[in-house]
């Protein structure tokens, strides 16, 4: 069953809704599913699949799947202090949305869907086309023109058709809804189940941790669907008891971007109307987010906050991170630049527990970094 978030109306997932008659996102209600504890990991299971307890199969469950997470949790000295980075750049198709996409491929393919439309700024399209490859689904795969080359060669090169769309991000998603008006359309954004399949990264993190939660999370945020999985994992171990309070989640967007930064500080219950302009974080260019008000919700819940980061403030974190190693695309970096802001004012003590998500590969971006070095993003 699924459930609106906005109208509470239930809708039955056998007629495939991607979202309710009043135009609200869906949320899956999972009859009969216990919480996650420590007791219920299933260490013999490949990847995210571990905690397969919390990812209720339905009828006709097939897995898609190629192992996805249970990436590295890396310890890292920070300055005076050190913090936690989770390499979820390391999965098959190079971006933390293996995660969800495996579950959500999953489960349309047993619900019968073998043809679906995407759009995506380019990481989840990909992991779509990869995963649809995987599932026998058909897959068109909408982005805007502006996408990196690699990451439309990786679409294509798996067999999606793609289609790229001048103007914003919201004209290309505006084109796929129309596309899908014939034809299933299998949204990261709009699906009720991408976000549980992304949930498994914060129970990873748990895990990894020797089954302790972090004080704090530094989370990039375009659609949010990073900030609604942690909310939904660290809930289910409020609940069952494993945890005592929910992390401190901290939303990062960019200046030139920033719808939820803009109602976190009027404290407005939905995203704000903005005029967005371009970004070197592409991947959390999104100036409305379909469940912003879940993602503002889950964030004052845990007592965190929405930040917003300047172009140079995410160019140098970049540049910091691929002198230590980390080797991420631009939209990744904002983690970083979150780490020095956060701890430079205090904001975050040295000896705060603080956890940090590198979402997608920078090999996908290497024309758009190789540009960058040359001609970098000081001052504007
Ligand atoms: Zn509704």
């Amino acid at each position: 069953m699924l459930i609106c978030t906005v109208c509470g109306k239930e809708n039955d997932e056998r007629n495939l809704p991607w979202r309710c008659g009043c135009g609200g996102p869906l949320s899956p209600v999972f009859e009969g599913a216990e919480p996650m504890n420590r007791h219920r990991v299933n260490p013999s299971e490949q990847g995210m699949w571990r905690y397969a307890t919390s990812l209720p199969p339905g009828p006709a469950f097939k897995r898609i799947t190629m192992g996805e997470g249970w990436t590295p949790l890396v310890r890292q000295d920070w300055g005076e202090t050190e913090i936690f980075l989770k390499l979820d750049y390391t999965c098959p198709t190079g971006s933390y949305k293996d995660r969800g996409m495996a579950y959500l491929v999953s489960i349309i393919h047993s619900l019968g869907v073998r043809e679906v439309i995407e759009d995506s700024s380019g990481n989840a399209g990909a992991s779509m086309a990869a995963y649809s490859a995987r599932a026998g689904i058909k897959c068109r795969v909408f982005v805007p023109e502006y996408t990196s080359a690699g990451k439309c060669v990786q679409i294509t090169s798996s067999g999606a058709e793609l289609v790229r769309i001048p103007g914003t991000r919201e004209d290309t998603t505006r084109a796929a809804e129309k596309a899908a008006e014939s034809t299933y359309y299998a949204s990261h954004n709009w699906s009720p189940w991408f976000a549980h399949g992304v949930k498994t990264f914060a129970f990873e993190i748990w895990e990894q941790l020797g089954f302790e939660a972090p004080d704090a999370l530094l989370l990039p945020a375009g659609q949010g669907s990073l900030v609604i999985g942690c909310y939904l994992a660290f809930s289910e171990l409020l609940e069952s008891g494993e945890i005592q309070q929910l992390p401190k989640l901290y939303a990062l967007q960019p200046e030139n971007c920033a719808p939820l930064v803009k109602a976190f500080e009027k404290d407005s219950p939905c995203p704000e109307k903005i005029l967005k302009k371009e970004t070197i974080a592409e991947g959390i260019s999104s100036a409305e987010p379909v469940r912003g008000r879940e993602v503002l919700k889950a964030v004052r819940e845990s007592g965190g906050a929405v930040l917003s980061f300047s172009e140079q403030e995410i160019w140098d974190g970049f540049l910091k991170l691929c002198r230590l190693g980390y080797y991420v695309e631009p939209t990744s970096a904002i983690a970083a630049a979150a780490a020095d802001r956060l701890f430079r004012t205090g904001t975050l003590r040295s000896g705060t527990k603080t956890a940090a998500i590198l979402t997608g590969s920078g090999l996908k971006a290497g024309d758009k970094i190789l540009s960058l070095l040359s001609d970098p993003p000081r001052g504007k």
